[in-house]
């Protein structure tokens, strides 16, 4: 097995050698948005500086070098999934654009009355929402899917649910709230059976799992650049070749078009019939950057170190009095939710900031997962391959203070 140290990672990430509020900062609201690499910053800065230009027209050389670096962006982002090709891959803002897109594009094509969307309670609300948005004008169902007592998805009411009425099932590769990693691949596989499609949102998995979404089965994997070290406002839609081929308009403008005429206007071929105007060039940038950066390491190794830091973690934070974690499932990426007894979790951020300790509180998009736990907030620590054992410890020191303190 190969090595990595955060060491080596946190030294291209120069936001981290900030302070905030006189103190180191700790970074742990990764789950939130990922720290970027000066290799990304740094790419931003050369396109910029050096390569500006639109893309796809204009019959000149920078013209075809940002179009050159766009489609690179594009070949990097199918290799990293390891999907089938470039074809197979559209850029969006973000997660939650892409699964808007599939919904206003799949889904007006293909939802009609009495069909079902099945979506587990666990998901972020741009997995729920956009499909309520969508059913209520096919008249479509959204029909949510249980989750049992150690907060992962019921697979035994997910079968139950399954029947041919299922159009898609839309499930989250990695829980942002529970860090857990469903058995996406065998949900699939039986999603299959009843022809159902299945669309799987990596926005938290991507930075943390290596992703093959052909093994997965997925017809559909979404995620968003900056989860994944990449900047703001860019983001991946993949959809499987005959499912992408047979995807309508859903924005129109220029880019997406073959020929227009007040008569007949003709398509680009897919992925470009989904992208209309002019898309976040220096955003494919930074993009491929970030995956240049991430794959530079050993995958395997970074997730086993992962493991470790989020193993001592829920040790070390279990030490803290009145402090529970929610989700107890072993299968888990590094994303630690928990509450503190006697302090409501907007006080517990507020505490870990003034110890420069960047936590999430809040329902963390996702009300109906946390209402599960009977809860309306919870504080939200997440790491990343930069973060070391030492600031899981400032943490915990910091927990313990506002414990002692009151
Ligand atoms: N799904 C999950 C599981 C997420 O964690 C997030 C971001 N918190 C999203 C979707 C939405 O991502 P974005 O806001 O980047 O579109």
């Amino acid at each position: 097995p190969g090595t990595f140290s955060p060491e080596a990672a946190r030294g291209d990430v120069p936001i981290l050698h900030r302070t905030v509020n006189g103190q180191p900062l700790v970074w742990l609201d990764n789950a939130a948005t990922t720290q970027k690499p000066r290799q990304v910053i740094e790419a931003l800065t050369a396109y910029y500086s050096a390569a500006n230009s639109n893309i796809h027209r204009g019959a000149h050389t920078m013209a075809r070098e940002a179009t050159e670096m766009y489609e690179a962006g594009r070949a990097a982002v199918a290799s990293f999934l390891g999907a089938e090709g470039p074809e197979t891959i559209a850029f969006v803002r973000g997660t939650t654009e892409a699964i808007n897109l599939v919904a206003q594009s799949w889904g007006r094509a293909n939802l009609g009355p009495g069909d079902d969307i099945l979506v587990p309670v666990l998901e972020h609300h741009s997995d729920i929402v956009p499909w309520q948005l969508i059913a209520k004008e096919t008249r479509a169902r959204v029909v949510p899917v249980p989750l049992d007592a150690a907060g992962q998805i019921d697979q035994a009411a997910y079968a139950d649910l399954l029947s041919y009425r299922t159009r898609l099932v839309a499930i989250s590769h990695a829980s942002n709230v529970l860090g857990t990693v469903p058995p996406v691949k065998e949900m699939t596989a039986l999603a299959h059976r009843y022809d159902a499609r299945v669309l799987v949102d990596g926005a938290q998995a991507v930075a943390h799992l290596p992703v093959d979404v052909q093994d997965l089965g997925a017809d559909f994997y979404a995620f968003s650049g900056h989860k994944l070290f990449a900047p703001t406002g860019i983001g991946a839609l993949y959809a499987r070749p005959e499912v992408m081929a047979a995807l309508k308009p859903w924005q129109g403008g220029g880019n997406m078009i073959e020929s227009v005429s007040f008569d007949r206007t003709t398509f680009a071929p897919p992925p470009h019939l989904l992208e209309a105007g002019t898309g976040h060039i220096s955003g494919v940038v930074g993009l491929l950057a970030a995956l240049n950066w991430l794959t530079s390491f050993d995958r395997a190794a970074v997730t086993a170190y992962e493991d470790a830091l989020m193993a001592y973690a829920e040790q070390a934070m279990a030490t803290v009095p009145g402090l529970s974690l929610l989700g107890a499932a072993p299968d888990r990426i590094a994303v630690l939710t928990f509450t503190l007894a006697g302090h409501d979790p907007a006080t517990v951020a507020d505490w870990l900031d003034r110890d420069g300790i960047a936590v999430r509180a809040g329902h963390h998009c996702a009300q109906p997962a946390l209402a599960h736990y009977g809860l309306e907030s919870a504080a939200r620590a997440s790491l990343s391959l930069y973060n070391t054992s030492e600031e899981v410890d400032r943490l915990v020191s910091s927990l313990r203070g506002l414990q002692q303190a009151s």
